[in-house]
């Protein structure tokens, strides 16, 4: 979320327990949870004051997030990756964590539908999509991965040559915030 986002989730905080709120809170509280996405951010903190009279503090939002993350991948699994990529491990497993980190985020992928919320998938999960979320806690690490993947073609957003890392277009700036742009991961088979 951005600054005006954060300031939304301090706001609706401030509704129910009257704290108050001034720039150096807001610059606190982005520090912290900046990396978060909004509506997560807001459902974790729903679900805090539904369940739980403890102040509440930036590591409880940390910590229902992770839930909600993990809820939605507890009940979703990918498919296998495509077989183009089936002789390119590396991209293989880069594909994987995309789709991983896709179902995290609550968007839509191409694969089995998920189940309802609050069910479980019956029996264990693929071995391949268990083994990948669990390597995947460090989310820069999940990145780094996926941008590796994509420089094995040229990037059609930014020009980024195969080999090269995406850079902000016009600018010699590396892309920060994501891997690769997305219709580079997409040339690469991995989206
Ligand atoms: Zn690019």
């Amino acid at each position: 979320m951005d600054k005006h986002q954060t300031i939304d989730l301090l706001s609706a905080i401030a509704a129910i327990d009257k704290r108050k709120i001034g720039q150096t809170e807001v610059n606190t509280w982005h520090m912290i949870l900046g990396h978060l996405d909004l509506d997560d951010a807001l459902q974790a903190t729903a679900h805090h004051f539904a369940t739980s009279t403890d102040y509440l503090m930036p590591v409880h939002i940390v910590t229902g997030v992770k839930r909600i993350r993990a809820d939605r991948l507890d009940r979703s699994i990918t498919a296998p990756p495509p077989a183009e990529l089936s002789d390119d491990a590396r991209a293989a497993q880069a594909w994987l964590q995309q789709q991983i980190k896709k179902i995290a985020d609550g968007k839509a992928v191409n694969n089995l539908p998920a189940l309802p919320p609050g069910e479980r998938r019956p029996g264990p999960p693929p071995t391949e999509f268990e083994r990948t979320r669990d390597a995947m806690d460090d989310d820069d690490g999940a990145d780094a991965t996926i941008r590796r993947a994509a420089l094995r073609v040229a990037c059609p957003h930014c020009g980024a040559l195969p080999g090269k890392p995406c850079v902000l277009s016009g600018t010699t700036t590396p892309l920060k915030g994501k891997p690769a742009h997305d219709a580079r991961i997409e040339a690469a088979g991995l989206s």
